[in-house]
């Protein structure tokens, strides 16, 4: 599997691409240069040069608030990571969104299992296992909402809300189910965003997949049982 994740990225270099919110694009002296995506083009960003520097740097927003969900659309922007080799790369990427670079490279060899919403449930334990008491209408509700690209969550969802193949949600676009659409392009853009818009570069994006239902849309589910 490591090998794999390196041929992955050292085939996605070949120009600039996107994972997340995240813009990489590898320099002249073979080494990387990561930034938010929608600062691409500011020379006034702060330089970091060591992959643990992208564990800080993915734990706050740019409020100072924690991220709970490492794949929310709220990375901080200010920061440029300055990565010498693929190994570094990889490790940082993996800081930022954990296990993702794994996911990708399981579902492009149709090696990726996908579980769907009413098995994760079921098989819940403790406080959580209320949760599995969701009706099918407020699990649409939920996903819905909580795993939206615009605002929630920027995965492309592979999995389905039951074994019939019942869609996740009917509330969110098909796009959100397509790993060749750009999760971070359907955000609501911020009025620096949409400044910067006009000069971006064409890049191409490994999309950041969600394989079975996350420990935070459980405990949503959860709230919505107990009626909190
Ligand atoms: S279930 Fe997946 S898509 Fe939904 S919030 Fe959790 S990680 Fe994101």
């Amino acid at each position: 599997m490591p090998n794999s994740i390196e041929r992955v990225l050292q085939a996605a270099l070949a120009a600039p691409f996107y994972f997340g919110q995240i813009l990489i694009q590898k320099t002249s002296t073979g080494g990387f240069v990561l930034s938010h995506r929608d600062d691409e083009g500011r020379n006034d960003l702060q330089t970091f040069r060591s992959t643990e520097d992208a564990i800080d740097i993915a734990k706050y927003d740019d409020a100072g608030n924690y991220r709970p969900l490492k794949t929310a659309p709220n990375l901080r922007r200010g920061w440029r990571l300055e990565l010498a080799t693929l190994a570094e790369l990889k490790c940082a990427l993996d800081y930022f969104y954990s296990g993702r670079l794994d996911v990708f490279v399981a579902w492009k060899s149709g090696q990726l299992h996908t579980t769907p919403l009413r098995q994760t449930l079921d098989r819940q334990s403790g406080m959580y296992r209320i949760a599995a008491k969701i009706s099918d209408e407020q699990a649409d509700r939920v996903v819905g909402d909580f795993c939206r690209s615009d605002g929630g969550c920027l995965r492309t969802i592979l999995w389905k809300r039951d074994t019939r193949g019942t869609v996740s949600s009917t509330k969110l676009p098909s796009e959100k189910f397509d790993p060749d659409f750009d999760q971070a392009a359907a955000r609501a853009p911020s009025s620096a965003c949409a400044e910067a818009t006009a000069d971006k570069t064409t890049a191409a994006t490994i999309p950041l997949l969600c394989q079975e239902a996350c420990n935070l849309l459980i405990a949503e589910c959860r709230k919505v049982v107990k009626g909190e």
